[in-house]
């Protein structure tokens, strides 16, 4: 069986997780698509702001031009207004009557930095205010007799150092012909409304007159009041912008124009003057502005993305806390096999079905668990009885064993026993006289051999009948038995009267004493024959012990037992031979 898993520790497994792969799920289907929308709306957004940039600074350029024009329009016509209204008259010289005009005129347009009258040779009549009446004609004077019509002159300065000014004029008449103008010179910086608004809104401004003098530079730019546009740094991107032809261009990027060679976006209007007008705003504004919009989208998307997997880390960790219960419950009935069922209102609906199943799962095994304990007890019980049982058969068969081993003994011994006298039979002979030659030789001892025949034995039978034979045989052989004193000694019924008596570790000599004892055992068994010559039953021994040059076989010491037993037969029976 497996082993259980404690709770708590990991065991190897499958490399992939539910939780990494929706994490990369989600970064593939929320993440990178909401990173290409991010992308696409920043692009868009970008798009759409430089448009409306550019919508922006025509519309400004425009109201601003307009502004301009209107300012120049206004203060010509009341210039005309003057001088028309004043030509015809024979004589220029009522000046007191010029200076009241001028002065009412410059209350109520401040525009106008000074008011003058000159005659037609350029000659100043009247001046407001009168500090500045002693300079000499301006460049209004030139173009109004030329053109004989109200004029807008190019930015000029009437002393080096001093505001840099332009002027409206207009030819008086009389008598039909010219003789003189009225002029008004104006600050360039002060006769437009709108400068002072787009320095607030951070865009820039150029006035290039008809020369392409600069006649007013707002301060982002690296110009001065009546800088050549041809000669200063900046002039080349300005140039670009407006071109010379003063013909209205669309906006552009304007480089190293600004301070620090920044760039602007710009765009350019041709005056009525015949001025140009440059409204540049500077591409860090709208670059600070794509960097707010990209910088919005991409905290928006941050925000969203967080949001997107902090919820779904947060279900995931529901979804891994329920899975954790289930799995502790499975841990938990590895390890105890019973366990309380899992509750289905701490599962969420999709786990439910999982949570029954576990539980059904549970009971089922438990049932199972409990049926086979119970046939297991079962197995154990039978097993100890057939143990038992078994246990009983092989002490059975041991103690049949021994007492079949006893009978094949007994019934060995008895092969080897002549059952009338108890001595050993012919086999019982063959084994021991080899065996008793064997440990003699081995040992290098000594082994006699006595070969007895019963004298007179068969008259003995024909005399009292084969039954008292054996009767005497029986006596016969417990008088051979009782002459013997040693445990090793053997006696052998070979066969008939004859025996046959093994003597280990006995020399001739003792043998012999032996073999006397035998004689006389018989003969005081006292064993009536009347067939004998003594009445009794006798016997005749032939002593033999063994030499060494007998050999292996014992069969030459019993052949010489045999002769010296025929040599006592021969001798007169009753006796002991050699
Ligand atoms: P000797 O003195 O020369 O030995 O004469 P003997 O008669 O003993 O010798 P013989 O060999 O002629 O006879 C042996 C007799 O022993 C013959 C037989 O009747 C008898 N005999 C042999 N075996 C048995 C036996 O088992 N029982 C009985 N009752 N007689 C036996
Ligand atoms: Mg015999
Ligand atoms: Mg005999």
């Amino acid at each position: 069986m497996a082993a259980a898993v404690p709770i708590g520790i990991r065991s190897a497994g499958p490399d992939w997780a539910l939780r990494r792969d929706f994490a990369r799920l989600l970064v593939v289907a929320v993440v990178l698509p909401a990173l290409i929308l991010c992308a696409v709306l920043a692009w868009y957004q970008s798009a759409s702001q430089r448009r409306d940039a550019a919508t922006q600074l025509r519309s400004v350029a425009e109201i601003t031009k307009r502004d301009f024009d209107e300012t120049l329009r206004v203060h010509g016509a009341v210039t005309s207004v003057l001088a028309s209204r004043r030509s015809g008259e024979n004589s220029l010289g009522d000046r007191a009557r010029w200076s009241g005009d001028l002065r009412r005129l410059r209350d109520q347009f401040p525009a106008f930095a000074q008011m003058r009258v000159l005659d037609a040779q350029g000659r100043i009549v009247a001046a407001d205010p009168a500090d500045r009446a002693s300079i000499a004609p301006g460049p209004c004077f030139d173009a109004a007799q030329r053109q004989d019509a109200p004029a807008v002159s190019d930015v000029y300065r009437t002393a080096p150092g001093t505001p840099p000014l332009a002027c409206v004029a207009a030819p008086l008449h009389a008598n039909g012909r010219f003789a003189g103008i009225v002029e008004g010179a104006m600050r360039v910086e002060n006769s437009g409304q709108r400068i002072a608004w787009l320095r607030m809104h951070g865009y820039e401004a150029v006035l290039v007159d008809r020369k392409g003098q600069v006649a007013y530079a707002s301060s982002g730019l690296p110009l001065s009041p009546m800088d050549d546009i041809d000669d200063v740094p900046a002039g080349a991107g300005l140039r670009a912008v407006a071109p010379s032809t003063g013909d209205e261009a669309e906006w552009s990027l304007a480089q190293g124009v600004l301070h620090d060679d920044e760039d602007a976006y710009a765009i350019a209007m041709p005056l009525e003057s015949g001025w140009r007008l440059l409204v540049l705003m500077p591409k860090a504004i709208l670059d600070a502005q794509l960097l707010r919009t990209i910088g919005t989208m991409v905290g928006l998307l941050i925000g969203v993305a967080a949001g997107v997997l902090g919820i779904a880390w947060w279900q995931m960790r529901r979804l891994s806390t329920s899975v954790h219960r289930l799995l502790v419950q499975m841990q938990r009935f590895a390890l105890e096999h019973a366990s309380a069922p899992i509750s289905k209102d701490s599962m969420p609906q999709e786990l439910a079905p999982l949570a029954d199943a576990m539980n059904q799962l549970s009971d089922r095994m438990a049932d199972a668990y409990r049926a086979t304990s119970r046939s297991l007890e079962e197995q154990r019980r039978l097993r100890a009885s057939l143990e038992q049982v078994v246990d009983a058969r092989e002490r059975e068969i041991a103690q049949r064993t021994a007492e079949l081993r006893n009978v094949v003994a007994e019934l060995d011994r008895l092969s080897r026993t002549d059952a009338l006298t108890g001595c050993l039979n012919y086999r019982g002979f063959r084994e021991v006289a080899n065996q008793l030659w064997h440990d003699t030789h081995s040992k290098g001892g000594m082994l006699s051999a006595l070969a007895l025949d019963i004298d007179h034995f068969k008259s003995y039978n024909d005399r009292y009948g084969h039954p008292r034979g054996d009767n005497a045989l029986k006596r016969f052989a417990g008088a051979v038995r009782s002459a013997l004193y040693h445990r090793e000694d053997v006696i052998v019924r070979p066969g008939g009267e004859e025996f046959i008596v093994f003597l280990p570790d006995t020399t001739l000599e003792q043998a012999m004493r032996v073999a006397e004892r035998i004689c006389a055992s018989v003969l005081h068994a006292d064993i009536a024959h009347a067939g004998s010559p003594i009445g009794v039953l006798t016997v005749s021994i032939g002593v033999a012990t063994n030499l060494p040059e007998d050999g292996d076989d014992p069969e030459v010491m019993l052949a010489r037992a045999d002769a010296a037993l025929y040599r006592a037969k021969h001798a007169g029976r009753n006796r002991v031979a050699l």
